[in-house]
């Protein structure tokens, strides 16, 4: 039993109707794509890239970058990797990039703004990431897409580098974790072929709250109804484009958050290496129709307490 406990971690997670739940990674690190496949994770669902920027004097190079994709690769074995493009700004500040001082750095230059200002990194960031996806099943995604228009501008340049590389067809996603973005999701999902929904940041963005802060980021939680509502949105918008949904925030790797998730129709969880175990086994304790009960029940609430009273 022990064994079999230990090997659950790398056994899918099916819900007792049979329904599947992807269950994959957030990552950094060449190391950690290693640790989330010994972890049972299915792929990685998040590389925050920004990472391979931070600690350093000065930016990583195109060929770094293809070296360090390239490996995550190697270390993935065939599983899917979906490669988040720099984000940069809010709390991530990299001392090389000098960056304005703003009164409200969340409300300023962060993630795809930031790229758009500096074409030259994003493109260097797209060869390396274009040229390694003839390696293994490689998505790009958007972080902090707001508007259309920077939908449409990060992914034309992305086109042309893409022809420039002489790269092959390649999935392309946006991170839904700005309120602008669920409201016009049903617009926006016609241009990508998958959402990622951020809760961390949506969840900020949407009751006004900094994540950060030190008295109220408690106040942030990724349970509130607000942000069900907004997922709840988010994915319907998607159903009726006929593209899928996945989660990289905090909550989707919340045993109870991850069931009112899957309950939401979100399809795929990405979460912390620690967690990858543990999700894995909750989603394997219900049935579609009691995940998607808890999340009718979680939806109907006024107060984040209330849903975390729920089970
Ligand atoms: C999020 O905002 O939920 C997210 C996954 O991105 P990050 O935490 O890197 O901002
Ligand atoms: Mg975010």
């Amino acid at each position: 039993q022990v064994i079999a406990d230990r090997l659950a971690c790398y056994q899918p997670a099916i819900m007792t109707d049979g329904e599947r739940i992807e269950v994959v990674a957030n990552i950094g690190s060449v190391d950690e794509a290693k640790s989330a496949v010994e972890a049972g994770g299915e792929g990685v669902g998040l590389l925050r890239t920004e990472f391979q920027f931070l600690q350093r004097d000065t930016e990583p190079s195109e060929a770094e970058q293809y070296e360090a994709c390239s490996a995550m690769m190697k270390a993935l074995n065939g599983l899917p990797m979906i490669v988040r493009t720099l984000d940069i700004g809010g709390d991530k500040d990299v001392p090389y990039l000098p960056m304005p001082q703003e009164m409200n750095p969340f409300l300023g230059v962060r993630g795809i703004r930031l790229c758009l200002q500096r074409e030259d990194l994003f493109r260097t960031q797209l060869r390396a990431i274009l040229r390694a996806s003839s390696q293994g099943p490689i998505r790009i995604m958007y972080p902090m897409i707001a508007t259309m228009e920077e939908l449409l501008a990060a992914k034309a340049i992305t086109e042309e580098v893409r022809l420039e590389v002489g790269a092959g067809p390649i999935e392309i996603g946006m991170m839904i974790e700005i309120p602008s973005a669920v409201m016009m999701a049903e617009d926006f999902a016609k241009e990508v072929d998958f959402f990622s929904i951020g809760t961390n940041d949506l969840t900020q963005y949407a009751l006004a709250v900094d994540r950060m802060h030190p008295q109220l980021a408690k106040m942030a939680d990724g349970l509130h109804p607000s942000v069900l509502r907004l997922i709840r949105k988010t994915v319907e918008a998607a159903d009726a484009a006929g593209i899928w949904v996945g989660a990289c925030g905090g909550i989707a790797g919340d045993p109870m958050g991850a069931v009112i998730l899957s309950g939401l129709g979100v399809r795929e969880l990405s979460v912390s290496i620690p967690a990858i175990a543990a999700v894995k086994a909750k989603v394997r304790t219900v049935s579609m129709d009691e995940a998607r009960d808890l999340a009718a029940r979680a939806l109907a609430c006024t107060k984040a307490s209330d849903v975390r009273a729920l089970v």
